[in-house]
């Protein structure tokens, strides 16, 4: 079998009020999955026809606003990354984050479980050239466990090839940055990431426009974030195989209410598509946290395969 994991940064599970942007977007397909549902909190803690979805706490059992550091270091190893520092880290992992994701990153388990994982974003050229230099203190959590994992990372070729996915799905970052590569559908992003995934047993893709969005506060930024998400998501689910599993969830919530600018302590979803999906839910739900994502995916995987 193999998984998709979609990461969404910054989305959380809001209320059903105009301050949400997955509530007053159009989302026929979120709703199609969610028995007609918008995905709120309302809508989570069910199984429905084709999908469960989840509430996970993502405060790491620390007071204050859950950050992306530690909120992607818990999620990329199941470790509480939060606990460990004794606060919520924002931005970049720091160096004791770091040792985390190079000891127990979701990769290199999946590699010491003889699974082989692959993280399906496109990076820049530029990425290239400082990489070789060693590892930068501004490298993502994702950036660090598929390096750690000793994966290999996609390049534009790759993309262009159809062999990657630009983390804004769209290429409508890259070409605003002026890449000479065409924009693409929604539909079309999700066709490939399903086409990636047939490879591996774990394919991972990162979505950050969701958390930037969600900073800016800006309604028709964040209408038209959710409702790409909506039609990529469509895409994957459409042409998932049958016994394959898709997950999408995210580190801490921020685009659902657009009241504030900074991120929430609300849950966040744990959106669970695929027929044999019981056991992967019962795992999350078990433990209700974001730390629970990694090590139950590697049980679903070492299990099942
Ligand atoms: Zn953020």
């Amino acid at each position: 079998m193999s998984i998709i994991f979609i990461f969404v940064d910054g989305v959380g599970l809001g209320e059903r009020n105009e301050k949400n942007p997955f509530f007053t977007t159009a989302t026929p397909f979120f709703s199609s999955l969610l028995g007609g549902n918008k995905m709120t909190v309302e809508a989570a803690g069910k199984d429905y026809k084709e999908a469960s979805l989840l509430a996970l706490d993502a405060r790491l059992a620390l007071d204050g606003l859950p950050q992306s550091a530690t909120g992607q270091t818990a999620l990329f190893t199941g470790f509480n990354a939060a606990k460990l520092l004794g606060c919520h880290l924002n931005g970049f992992p720091n160096r004791a984050l770091r040792g985390v994701l190079a000891d127990h990153g979701i990769f290199l388990q999946l590699r010491r479980n003889s699974l082989q994982g692959t993280f399906a974003n496109a990076y820049r050229p530029d990425f290239f050239d400082e990489l070789k230099g060693g590892l930068k203190g501004y490298y993502s959590c994702s950036t660090l466990i598929t390096y750690y994992g000793g994966l290999t990372f996609r390049s534009l070729d790759d993309l262009r090839r159809g062999e990657a996915v630009y983390m804004d799905i769209t290429n409508v970052v890259l070409r605003r940055l002026g890449f000479d590569l065409p924009r693409i559908t929604p539909q079309e992003a999700g066709e490939r990431l399903v086409k990636i995934a047939g490879r591996f047993h774990l394919t991972l893709f990162e979505h950050f426009l969701t958390d930037i969005a969600g900073h800016n506060r800006d309604s028709s930024f964040a209408a038209e974030t959710v409702t790409t998400l909506d039609a990529f998501l469509e895409a994957v689910v459409r042409d998932l195989p049958a016994g394959d599993l898709l997950l999408l969830t995210s580190d801490h919530g921020n685009l659902e209410d657009l009241t504030t600018k900074g991120h929430t302590a609300n849950p966040v979803p744990a959106l669970v598509v695929g027929k044999g999906r019981d056991r992967l839910v019962e795992l999350l739900d078990k433990q209700g946290s974001i730390t629970a994502v990694t090590p139950a995916l590697l049980k679903q995987l070492t299990v099942d395969s």
